[in-house]
């Protein structure tokens, strides 16, 4: 059977530092993240069934989905919350295992900042979890969008924790210096993943 390594970390872990990385390896990446956004593109099967079970106040003017309305109103309402996964929890799941089949590299990647708390972990054979202070999680991801140190907080405060994905990680990587150090020891493990390949 082929490898298939997730990768996971919280928001400004390094994921996509490191998925960047692997990728110019020729190593293939499905990232469950484009997948969630590809599944409910216009004329999807999963965005009429939205519609259906919301309304058509799900849909912006030009037909495509309003993602900002959508999450506001399923932030308050569990019940809303479990239909919005019900319905597109299974699409993502199926689109993200066809992906990988397709991929074609020694190994493959599947990307998710929710492996663990999806259980797309179940679709992988080991996991890779790039782990970071939340210091320092906090410091990039306000570097890089911009956000708010309330709405970063708040994102890091509905993942996993750092220990529990610590203690489900098949490997960890700590990406607590320069980017080239992260390199240094995702080269050793892309060297492992190729070796476990092969058997
Ligand atoms: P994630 O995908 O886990 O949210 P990113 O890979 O986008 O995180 O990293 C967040 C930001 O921090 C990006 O701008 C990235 O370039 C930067 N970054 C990641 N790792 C390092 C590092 N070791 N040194 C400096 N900058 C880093």
């Amino acid at each position: 059977m082929r490898l298939i390594v997730g990768l996971t970390g919280g928001i400004g872990s390094g994921k996509s530092a490191a998925s960047a990385w692997f990728e110019q390896q020729g190593i293939c990446v499905v990232d469950a993240d484009v997948v969630a956004r590809e599944v409910v593109q216009l004329g999807s099967p999963v965005l009429q069934q939205l519609v259906a079970s919301f309304g058509d106040w799900v849909l912006l003017e030009n037909g495509e989905l309003n993602r900002r309305a959508l999450r506001e109103h399923v932030f308050a309402d569990d019940q809303a919350r479990h239909t919005l996964n019900q319905i597109t929890h299974p699409a993502i799941r199926a689109a993200i295992v066809e992906q990988l089949e397709q991929a074609s590299s020694p190994y493959v990647m599947l990307v998710s900042p929710l492996l663990f708390e999806s259980q797309q972990n179940e679709l992988t054979s080991r996991s890779l979890l790039i782990d970071a202070s939340i210091e320092l999680q906090i410091q990039r991801a306000s570097m890089r969008d911009g956000q708010s140190l309330e709405q970063i907080q708040n994102i890091i405060a509905a993942q996993m924790s750092r220990e529990q994905k610590q203690q489900r990680a098949d490997d960890i990587v700590l990406n607590d210096g320069e980017l080239e150090h992260l390199y240094a020891q995702l080269r050793s493990l892309h060297l492992k993943y190729l070796a476990l390949s092969e058997q």
